[in-house]
Parts: C-alpha cells; structure tokens; sequence
C-alpha cells in the first residue's frame, strides 16, 4: 500500500499529502505564519487589508437583515445571475441566457474544481501556463488527469507561440487560461488568444478561462477568450467578485458559457457545496451594477499602488517585470546575490521585514531552475504599508 492505505489514497496519489500523512505544508501557510511571528509585513498572500465597496457591503448586511438566509437556487439567485449576464454584455458586448448559460459557484476555485471534474476523464490532458496558479495542479491531480504546461518566461511572461502549437494535441481535454494571470501579472494579447481558440477547435479541447483580474488591469485591455470568433461555443468562463470588490471571503464566483458546458459544471457543482453565499448573492449583484467609475477606480487605484511597491523594489536593487494585471509583480533578486528565492523568502522577514512567496511555489520541480531567483509580492495593500514595506525593502541595497 505505500506510503498510505484506506482513505488518504486518494490524497496522497494526488500528492497533496506528506509522507507522515500529514497535509502537505504550502510554503503560504509557512510565509503566513513567518509574518505573524516577526511582524514583518505580508506580502505574499493575495488579500486587500480594505473594504470593498460600501454600498455592496450594505446589500449584504441589508440581505441578511431581510432574511437571505436559507439555502439559495441550485444555479443561484435569478437577479445575480440577471446582473452577471448584464455585466458580460456591458463590458464585452457578450450577449448571455441569464438561465441557462450562467451558474454562480462558490468563488472561482469551486467553478474550476466543478469544471474540470465534470469534463476531464482519468488520463485525459489539462493544459496550463507555468507558473500555474497552485489550485490547478492540486485540482488536476485530484482528477486523475495529467497536468501539461507551457512556460511563461522572465521578463515579460507571454507565451511562446510554437510552444504553444506544440503543447496542444488530440489528448489535450482542457486548455486552462488565467487571464490576468497570477502569479505573473501577465495580461496576453488577442494574437495568443486567438491561437489557443484556433488550437481548441483543431484538437477538439474546451477552453476554460479564469479572469478574477478582469477588471484588475493596468495600461492592458482585458479580453475574454468567449468574445473572440469561433470561441463561444467551446469556452467555459470563470470569474468571481472576490478580487474586484475586496471580497475574498465572500467566495461568490460564477460560471458563464453555452448551456450544454454550463449545464455539465452544475452537475458536479450540486455535489460539492450544493449552494452557498445566499446573503452574499445579492450583494454581489450590486457590486456588477455599479458604474463603470467604480471599475476604473479600482483599477487605477492598484497601479498607484502597484507602482509604490514597483518603486520600493527597484531602489532596493531588485530587477522587475512591471505586471499589467492581477495584484501582483515578479521580481528578480539576482541582482542582490541571491541564488535560491525559496531560501531568500524564508530570511527576508529578519532581513527586511518583509515577506514574499518564490516563484517556485507555482512551478513543478523540474522547472524550478528556470525561476529560482524570483519572488512574487502582492501590492493589495494600503498604500501606507506599501510606503513602510518599500522603505523597509531600502535596507537590503545597503
Ligand atoms: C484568487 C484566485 C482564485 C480564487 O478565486 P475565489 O473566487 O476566491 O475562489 C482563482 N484563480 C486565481 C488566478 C486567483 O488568483
């Protein structure tokens, strides 16, 4: 039985458990907890330290109050989805049947979980960029499928096309795009866009895309793989109002695609958590009817701060790939002498008061030559922290 018998097989095959069984550390909780013990500050998980929207958190207290608080529709409640379908129109011009071609999940981690159980057989093959958010290979393995991916390179993280035509073939079930991309801040161009929906229709895979930046982009032009030609009917959406409206607790994600896709992903959705966020739904929808200005505020209030922490790297010697997207910026800190950012991350809260995560959490093994110098920190802070992080950051030049 190796390792592991009765019911960690599953986990462990998967290899999300340690040999002792126990669950397999991420170097997130260990970073999580290195700030909590030094007090340095936490750059490394992606969460804003502010509100969202007051008016949004209101319709949630509001729901609540006036009794959303028992178990919500299956495909989740019909203005939600009214107002996602109206939100793909107004920013996309994408024209969606608010009942049958939406479902609201819980955040966008249970569209991906539910989409790539009910559409991958064991054996079959997931694509992905690499760096790869961590939720992918864990959901991947968890599957039975095999994880195939595609490099994106230091400095500027776009796909090489040939690659790209190389890595996509008859076995290739999913193409899963992030798009903002995370941990890289990439943001990809129609050109890349549209191989991947051309390379989709000649190997018959489907695209599922996961755009919880969409609105988080900077100086770029968010495109949804769904708005390109040919790619509605083979492309699955995902997105959620965790990163747009500083609700990451709230876990209110949704699906959007043709109703034959979105129908397969309710299927297995139903089995996982059923429902959820009943109070949390509405709100939500009064988040995707908020004026555009809110959108563009959001937007240009992250690259204010994106560029604070951009600043703050630089003058401390750390070489950048400004991002067009997400809440993150990738720096190299071979600059500084440093070889392995892993073991980098683990002394720069005694070092600097800072904590960021390596690149490497988000690659497989033998791919971390290629980013072992990296570091990703996330910029969804007060500026004021941005400020003391980067005067913090200062110290390391000296
Ligand atoms: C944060 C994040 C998610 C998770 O979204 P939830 O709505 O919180 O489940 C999914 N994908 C990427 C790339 C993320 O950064």
């Amino acid at each position: 039985m190796g390792e592991h018998g009765g019911w960690q097989r599953t986990a462990a095959g998967a290899g999300l458990l340690s040999t002792d069984g126990s669950i397999a550390a991420t170097i997130f909780a260990e970073m999580s907890a290195l700030a909590t013990e030094t007090g340095a500050i936490n750059l490394g998980q992606g969460f804003p330290d502010e509100d969202g929207p007051a008016e949004v958190l209101e319709a949630a207290t509001e729901s609540i109050r006036n009794g959303a608080n028992q178990y919500p529709p299956g495909r989740g409640i019909a203005d939600l989805r009214l107002a996602i379908a109206q939100h793909q129109e107004r920013f996309y011009d994408l024209t969606v049947d608010p009942d049958t071609e939406v479902l609201v999940t819980a955040g966008a981690t249970e569209g991906l979980a539910a989409a790539i159980l009910a559409l991958v057989e064991a054996g079959d093959e997931v694509l992905t960029f690499e760096p790869f958010y961590d939720a992918y290979g864990g959901l991947i393995a968890l599957a039975g499928a095999e994880h195939r991916t595609v490099p994106l390179r230091w400095p500027d993280f776009q796909p090489d096309h040939d690659e790209l035509r190389r890595a996509v073939t008859d076995n290739t079930r999913i193409i899963l795009v992030n798009n903002p991309h995370n941990p890289t801040g990439a943001v990809f161009d129609r050109a890349t866009l549209e191989l991947i929906v051309e390379l989709a229709h000649r190997h018959d895979a489907i695209v599922v895309t996961d755009e919880v930046y969409e609105h988080l982009v900077y100086g770029a032009t968010h495109i949804p793989v769904a708005s390109l030609p040919g790619a509605w009917e083979r492309t699955l959406t995902l997105s959620s109002g965790g990163k747009t409206f500083n609700t990451t607790g709230w876990k209110i994600g949704w699906a959007t695609g043709p109703a034959a896709l979105v129908t397969a992903v309710t299927t297995v959705k139903q089995f996982l958590t059923y429902v959820n966020g009943a109070p949390f739904q509405p709100a939500m929808a009064t988040g995707l009817r908020l004026p555009d200005s809110f959108f563009v505020g959001a937007a240009a209030d992250l690259q204010a701060k994106r560029d604070i922490l951009a600043d703050g790297l630089r003058s401390a010697g750390f070489a950048l790939s400004l991002p067009h997207g997400s809440y993150f910026i990738v720096a190299d800190a071979s600059a500084l002498g440093v070889e392995d950012a892993a073991d980098f991350c683990r002394r720069l809260p005694s070092l600097a008061g800072v904590v960021g995560i390596p690149i490497t959490a988000f690659v497989h093994g033998d791919r971390h030559s290629e980013y072992r110098s990296l570091v990703r920190f996330a910029f969804c802070k007060k500026r004021a922290v941005l400020h003391e992080a980067a005067t913090r950051l200062a110290t390391l030049r000296a």
